[in-house]
């Protein structure tokens, strides 16, 4: 990562020349001890990087909570009530997926991890096989209800999604060099998704199932015949699990505060501690609940403002968004009384590509952006528009339900992203405390103003 001691005195000073302050008032500023201890709690060795469901995920929760308290800040859910249990079940297996195969005389058994990986695979599946070798150049029709040998010189991702989106049971193609690398993660994968108690799912289409083979695997697929694939998995209890949504709010003086209220959000899991190595996720997210938490310090000891702000911070991001899929769900106001989410991810490692300033996703989608810039926000439009970041955390889960929201980022793809290299030694507190303190005066403003957040046309998700 880039030193950051010259840099930051130049940044400390732009942040002190661009934000406006009430004359007279005393402008409120940024703990950068109030930041550091956060951070070294949160990505610190003691909670072992927050996996999801875990005891240290609960404690960095506890962590919050009384960080909430200690600001002032009464709990959401109810007098003194901080925290949302959300209860998971997660799939598991029984033993290794199998994958046999029957051709005429020749019967040969592939297993989940030792040939090939299945992903999510059914608990049982049956078809015949049909074998190609170029995707593009297939009578489409033929492959459906098939368990399709895709024997394609490599990898084929698009190939693959045309095959099960014609209706293939299943695609069993030769593994990428990337998937090969992933391999150990891939197979320690749950069978299926994680169910979120207590929200309902919307219908998703049946799919069919991607089966990566290893080379071996494929050499011994290429000499069978016609024939039949009976793919079995079978499954375990299902893994119950509990994680915890945090929320504290300050009530605005406003006669109508609650119906505008504003919410702050970040996720505080990560992906905790895998084949022995911790992964301390202090730029994901420990950066974003430490903008947080310091916005709830700050605005906690402020005045009060017009509109109501909310405090929310979410477990279970890593796997899926599980914890704010239940909170919208089970939201402590009426959803229709959010004027605006900011999501805070991954804020502590500047990006080279416009250094000192965040992005917001969905930038071009609302005009809070460009308000929020105007009232010295260090932040501009999504750099990366194909990487979807805007539908790729917290924030997407209400915007799918019609709410502003939109994620506040610095680099969102910084080379520590979801590596063990992402700790605090690889965070820039400096910077963190710079666009952290450009963000205050903005959302202060938002806070006090008539300004409506809105779509623009056509832009709502
Ligand atoms: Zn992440």
């Amino acid at each position: 990562m880039r030193s950051s001691i010259l840099l930051a005195a130049a940044l400390a000073a732009a942040a002190l020349i661009t934000a406006p302050s009430a004359p007279g008032a005393a402008k409120p500023s940024v703990c950068a001890e109030c930041v550091k201890a956060n951070m070294e709690r949160l990505a610190g060795e003691d909670l072992h990087g927050r996996a999801c469901g875990s005891p240290d995920e609960h404690a960095a929760a506890q962590f919050i909570v009384e960080t909430l308290k200690t600001s002032k800040i009464p709990g959401a859910f109810g007098p003194n009530v901080y925290l949302q249990p959300v209860q998971l079940l997660t799939p598991t297996a029984a033993s290794p997926a199998t994958l046999d195969v029957v051709s005429g005389d020749a019967h040969v058994t592939f297993i989940q991890g030792r040939d090939m990986v299945a992903l999510e695979p059914p608990e049982a599946l049956a078809a015949p096989l049909l074998a190609l070798t170029d995707a593009e150049h297939t009578d489409l029709s033929a492959v459906k209800g098939r368990l399709v040998i895709y024997d394609s010189p490599i990898f084929d991702a698009p190939g693959v999604q045309a095959l099960l989106k014609a209706g293939a049971a299943a695609v069993v193609s030769p593994a990428s060099d990337q998937v090969l690398k992933r391999w150990d993660s891939l197979v320690a994968r749950p069978p299926g998704r994680t169910v979120v108690q207590g929200v309902e799912r919307a219908e998703v289409e049946p799919r069919g199932v991607t089966v990566f083979a290893k080379a071996e695997t494929m050499a011994a697929l290429r000499k069978l015949g016609p024939g039949e694939g009976t793919l079995i998995a079978p499954r375990g209890a299902p893994k119950q699990r509990t994680t915890y949504n945090i929320m504290g709010v300050l009530h605005g003086k406003a006669a109508d505060a609650d119906r505008h209220a504003l919410l702050l959000t970040a996720h505080y899991d990560h992906l905790g501690v895998r084949n022995g190595v911790t992964f301390h996720g202090a730029n994901d997210d420990a950066s974003g609940t430490a903008a947080v938490l310091e916005f709830a310090r700050i605005l906690g000891a402020g005045p009060r403002h017009r509109r109501t702000v909310y405090f929310g911070l979410f477990g279970c991001e890593e796997e899926g968004e599980l914890g704010a899929q239940y909170v919208q769900a089970h939201l402590p106001m009426a959803i229709g009384d959010l004027m605006a989410n900011l999501e805070f991810e991954m804020i502590g490692v500047d990006d080279p590509k416009r250094p000192g300033a965040l992005m917001l996703t969905g930038w071009d989608r609302t005009n809070l952006g460009p308000a929020l810039q105007a009232h010295g926000a260090h932040v501009g439009p999504d750099l990366y528009p194909e990487q979807n970041f805007f539908q790729r955390s917290d924030n997407y889960q209400l915007a799918l339900r019609g709410v502003i929201a939109q994620t506040v980022s610095a680099w969102p793809l910084p080379p520590t992203y979801h590596a063990p290299t992402d700790d605090l030694a690889h965070v820039d507190l400096a910077f963190m405390d710079s666009v952290i303190g450009s963000m205050v005066e903005p959302v202060t403003w938002l806070l006090d103003s008539d300004f409506q957040p809105e779509w623009l046309p056509g832009k709502k998700p």
